[in-house]
Parts: C-alpha cells; structure tokens; sequence
C-alpha cells in the first residue's frame, strides 16, 4: 500500500459487517437496509435485462432517460435546473462520484476543509487526490425544549471560518450528515455559501439523504443558494433513496465545467456502470410525492423506536434529524472507548454498530461515540433493543 493509503486498510464497514457475519449478531453497523426497495422498480431493472438496455457500455454520462430523470427531480424537488446534456452525470455510486470530483478538482497540496466526523471515503479519497484534509468538528450540544433536553452535533461557523486558508480549494459538505444525524440549516448554510463565495472556494455538496429529514427540518441543498449554484457539485444516490445499495447507482449535478472535471475523472475509474439499474433508477426517480413520504415516515418510526430503546438501555441519544443513523454516546453506560465497545458488542449483547472515532481525525474527540443504524424491519430493531437492554 502507498504512502497515500497508509492508515485506510479495511473500511469500518467491512470490518463490522464481517463481525456480524461471524457471530450471528445483528448488523446495525454498515447502513443499508434489510428489505428490498419498490417491486416496481426491481421490475423496470428486470425489463431493462430482458429488453437488451443498459447491457453493453452505457454512454459515458449516463443514459438520457437517467440524465433527464435526475434534473427534472431537482426541479421539480427544490426549482434547481439542470441541463441533461450538460449539467448531469452518472455515477457508479455516490462513492464514484465523491471520488470524480475530488480527483478531478484537486490540485496536490490543496487543502480540503471538511466536517468532522466525515463519511470515511472523504478522507482516503482526498489523500488518493493529494490534498489535504482539514475537519471542523461539529460539537455536541444539549439544548432544553418544553422541559426535554435535546442532544444534536452543531458546527460552529467561527471554527469553519477560521478553517479556511489560502491554500483551501475546496469545502467538502454532507447534510443531512452521517453519522451525527445533523441537517445543516438554511442559516448555517447561508453563512457557508457566504464563505465559499467571499473566498472563491468550490464546493461538493453530498446531500444523498435528502428524502430523510425529520421533526419539520427541512432540507436546502446548498446549490440553491445565491452563488451557489456555479461553484457547487451535488452528489446524489438511488442506493439510500430507493432501498438499493447494491445496484451503485450514483449522481453528480453541476455547472457543465464542472460536469466536464468530474466526468474526466470518473472515466477512468470506471469508465461507466449499472447498465440496466441506470434505466430502473430513472423510473424510481418518477415515483409520485408518495413513495417518497412514505420512505420517510417508516424511516421516521424507525428512528423513534431506535433512539427510545437505546435511551431506556442507558445510552446517551443524540436525536437524528435525519439520515438513517443514530450516534449515541456510551458514557452513561460507564464506557469510554467506542472501539473497545464495538468490538465487544457483538459478544455482549449480539448486535453490531460502528465507532464514530473511525470518523475523526481527533480520534479523542470520536471516542465515546457509538452509530447505529435504523434502516431495519421492526422486529429486527425490537429485538436489538431488547438484547441491548440486558447491557445495562
Ligand atoms: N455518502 C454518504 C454520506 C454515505 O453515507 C454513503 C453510504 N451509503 C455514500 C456517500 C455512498 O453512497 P453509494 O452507496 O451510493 O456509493
Ligand atoms: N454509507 C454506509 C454507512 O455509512 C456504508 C457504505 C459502505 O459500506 N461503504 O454505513
């Protein structure tokens, strides 16, 4: 391994599903769901086979019909216009498309200012790039409303301001925010889209749990905003939209110089991927208003039953706002180090989640905090949270 990966072996998610595989404990560790997305659009996959679409090479941007569905649900979700032709790309994943861009927008050397705890990809894709990484921790903080005491991870905008250099190129962003459940708000990014202009910085926006936003938050995705939409790539994903991780079906919308950046990189990661689930995805995108409230509303109960549980076994709950994670604190519980504690679960109480250290370049600072995920059937998270109970 080089030196640029040294330190980014086995990704967490590897590691905690393969525990959970070897001792039969329940995965609330990686986040994908346990049941399937609509019948419907496994059925458009199928017919996209059958039909012969999608199975030789796609086009390099992606097949018009997925092109076209992308912009128009930007449009018709948040008024944001995308050309097909120009202003869209294909990606095998979100993970793809993280990686495009960063490959594509970086100079070696460049700094990279990132919220802290980051997706894991943020990190090695920035080092494979040659930059360097920057976080702004998003800190905890309680607050008390109608008598109970709310726990959310909050960035501090003085810290992000202080963060950015000369040598800064680039804001990596992620809201709704894995793992700490944060949505960023219209004001904070207000005052990041402030920041990016007044500094002519770019940004990539990863925004792929858009639909799971909770309790009237709202989701604003940063291209939106006034300046924005020029300096901005947003990243999307059918895999947490639609219930379909393994199909990797990802996307990027931006100003077409940036497409044409990105699009450069990405074709020599993969050239083009998910021939048929391409065509699927663009069906998916379709769907009306209803599929996509329904997906929030399990999601929603899901999140609730989760977070009771784990406070009624002793664990400190930061309520997500979205995504489909709930990051806990474990010193209630008398323990201290998450990484001892996941790796011990699994034998303690049979179920797996993963440490937020991994996250953190201030390992210190991620140490007592604990991710689940929620993207579960009933049963499974009931179960979890009985077994999880017994800790205490
Ligand atoms: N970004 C974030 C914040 C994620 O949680 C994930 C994991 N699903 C991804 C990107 C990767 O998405 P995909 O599976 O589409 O590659
Ligand atoms: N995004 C998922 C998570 O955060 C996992 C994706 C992966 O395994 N790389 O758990």
């Amino acid at each position: 391994l080089n030196r640029r990966l040294a330190g980014f072996g086995t990704t967490i998610f590897a590691e905690m599903s393969a525990l959970a595989l070897s001792t039969g404990a329940i995965n609330l560790g990686q986040g994908f769901p346990d049941t399937d997305g609509p019948e419907e659009v496994r059925e458009a996959a199928v017919r996209a086979l059958r039909d012969g679409r999608g199975n030789q090479y796609p086009p390099g941007p992606g097949v018009p019909e997925l092109r076209t569905a992308v912009a128009a649900h930007q449009e018709r979700r948040y008024g944001l216009a995308y050309d097909p032709a120009t202003e869209v790309l294909v990606t095998a994943g979100a993970t793809e498309a993280i990686a495009a861009s960063l490959l594509a927008l970086l100079e070696p050397g460049d700094e990279v200012v990132a919220l802290e705890p980051y997706y894991d990809s943020y990190a090695a894709c920035i080092a494979m790039a040659g930059g360097t990484r920057v976080p702004v921790t998003l800190r905890p903080h309680e607050e008390t409303v109608d008598g109970t005491v709310h726990r959310r991870f909050r960035l501090d905008l003085d810290e992000l301001r202080d963060a950015i250099t000369d040598r800064t190129r680039l804001l990596l962003i992620n809201t709704p925010h894995n793992p700490s459940g944060t949505v960023l708000t219209r004001e904070e990014l207000t005052v990041i889209a402030g920041l990016a202009v007044e500094r002519d910085l770019l940004v990539v926006t990863d925004e792929v749990y858009e639909h799971l936003v909770f309790d009237g938050a709202e989701h604003v995705p940063l291209a939106s905003l006034p300046g924005m939409r020029e300096r901005t790539v947003t990243i999307g994903s059918a895999g947490k939209t639609f219930s379909f991780t393994g199909w990797k079906v990802g996307w990027v919308t931006a100003a077409p110089e940036l497409v044409t950046a990105v699009r450069s990189a990405k074709q020599y990661l993969t050239y083009v991927a998910s021939g048929p689930f391409q065509y699927a995805v663009a069906e998916a995108l379709a769907l009306p208003d209803a599929y996509f409230e329904a997906f929030r509303a399990d999601m929603l109960a899901k999140r609730d039953l989760l977070s009771a549980g784990l406070t009624e076994a002793g664990f400190g709950v930061f309520r997500p706002a979205g995504t489909y994670f709930v990051t806990t604190d474990i010193r209630p519980l008398g323990e201290s180090d998450g990484f001892a504690f996941c790796r011990a679960l699994p034998e303690r109480a049979g179920v797996v989640a993963v440490p937020n250290a991994v996250f953190y370049d201030d390992r210190e600072a991620g140490a007592p905090f604990v991710r689940f995920a929620f993207c579960k059937r009933t049963p499974v998270l009931e179960e979890a949270v009985s077994r999880l109970k017994a800790l205490a």
